[in-house]
């Protein structure tokens, strides 16, 4: 039988090692103890015998796992050793979890294996005894394939995007109190006068706000952007939800002529093809865009295309797997359409909770976008992003407050609504 230590023999895993290697390993003279890290100090030096063997810090880990038939370890040696379905006494910096079954896997990933925990002292009698029963019985590895598969890099490299765009967001706003996250829908030709929601501006209106931004020196940034690392002096980001034909017929020249960026939140079925959801209830039916068109705003360069789910639907009130499709699905059709990443979500009606803010993280999105709700800091959480609502008769001061980045914070002070 071939038992690995991996890892480190410095601080309290080194301490075990130590025990293990002085205290065990003698007792069982036909189990061959491989030892994989170091420094190999004097007092492990001493140890080596016929039993025991010290190679160094190797660079082939999986090598030694393939060899061992148990490997003890923590963090990224553990994940390795599950990947060639061998053993592990996970025994990390921080805690010791004993050997991985389906009873204790759960707890042993929340702190990376025992690498990530409050701090315990290790028992080592408690080490020492399923040490022993492990040479002694003859064990079965439980099948522990479904949590293996979470370290697949298909679901570890999306993860590892969203912490990269999470830090590059927080370094982008380190020093903004407030950035401002502004709310449109409809960019019309006139003022419509049978709406009963009024979410809509003007185009003449709007060509007046994006030149009064431009002179005011913002930046105008998307999410994309922010994943992207991109920093801004004076950040302001425009969204415009459901995407409207009028977005492409108004706002994309608007843009241009500006040289702005905007997020459209457009929807990720194809066959919903106006507003059906406001129609019921009154408002003028009003058309989305067309394929081509939602295309056409992503080539521009000046458009995020984001998804706002697939048939804007009150999220909450979904069972799971359908709640699940609408931000895995349209994140997907739209990816394909676009040919490009989809990384943001504005939940239909700014309708969520936990659930929701969890679907959006699972399903790989790095930012997730309320209406007027959530946290007035855009970096407290990326799934509850708020934002500012532009009403169609929004005065210029109105218009100043709104996006002058302490507006939320001067709301709150009022006690007033957002
Ligand atoms: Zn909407």
């Amino acid at each position: 039988m071939n038992i690995s230590i991996i890892g480190r023999l410095t601080g309290p895993k080194g301490d075990i090692a130590y025990q293990i290697l002085s205290k065990i390993a003698p007792q069982f003279p036909a189990v061959k103890f491989n030892i994989a890290g170091g420094p190999v100090t004097s007092r492990f030096e001493e140890l080596a015998s016929d039993n025991i063997e010290f190679y160094g810090f190797v660079d082939n880990v999986p090598e030694v796992i393939k060899e061992s038939d148990l490997v003890i370890g923590a963090g990224r040696v553990a994940v390795e050793a599950l990947q060639l379905n061998t053993p592990i006494l996970a025994i990390g910096e921080k805690q010791y979890m004993g050997i991985l079954d389906k009873s204790n896997i759960k707890k042993a990933q929340i702190s990376n294996f025992g690498d990530c925990a409050l701090d315990e002292s290790h028992d080592f009698k408690q080490i020492s005894k399923d040490l022993k029963n492990f040479i002694q019985s003859d064990y079965q590895q439980d099948n522990l394939s479904e949590v293996v598969d979470q370290y697949s890099p298909e679901v570890i490299l999306p993860k590892i995007n969203q912490v990269y765009s999470h830090a590059l967001t927080d370094v982008a706003f380190s020093k903004q109190k407030e950035a401002a996250v502004v709310m449109y829908h409809r960019v019309v030709n006139e003022p419509l006068t049978d709406s009963k929601f009024n979410v809509y501006i003007t185009k003449d209106k709007l060509d007046w706000q994006l030149g009064n931004l431009k002179k005011r020196g913002f930046d105008f940034i998307t999410f994309k952007d922010l994943a992207n690392g991109v920093k801004a002096k004076k950040p302001i980001i425009l969204t415009f939800d459901d995407g409207y034909e009028d977005n492409y017929l108004n706002l994309l020249p608007l843009l241009k002529k500006h040289q702005a960026k905007a997020v459209i939140y457009c929807l990720g079925d194809c066959t919903v093809q106006s507003n059906t959801w406001d129609e019921k209830l009154g408002e003028p039916c009003a058309h989305l865009m067309s394929d081509n068109q939602i295309k056409e705003c992503h080539d521009s360069g000046l458009v995020e295309i984001a998804s706002h789910g697939l048939k804007h639907q009150h999220l909450p009130g979904l069972i799971d797997k359908e709640a699940r499709e609408e931000f895995e699905l349209s994140k997907s059709n739209l990816e394909s359409l676009i040919n490009d990443k989809v990384v943001s979500f504005a939940y239909p009606y700014g309708d969520y909770g936990d659930r929701e803010e969890a679907l959006a993280y699972e399903s790989g999105y790095d930012f997730a976008i309320g209406t007027v709700n959530g946290p007035l800091k855009l970096t407290d959480n990326y799934y509850a992003i708020r934002r500012i609502q532009i009403f169609p008769n929004e005065g210029k001061l109105g218009f100043w407050k709104k996006t002058s980045g302490f507006y939320l914070r001067l709301c709150k002070l009022k006690s007033k609504d957002f």
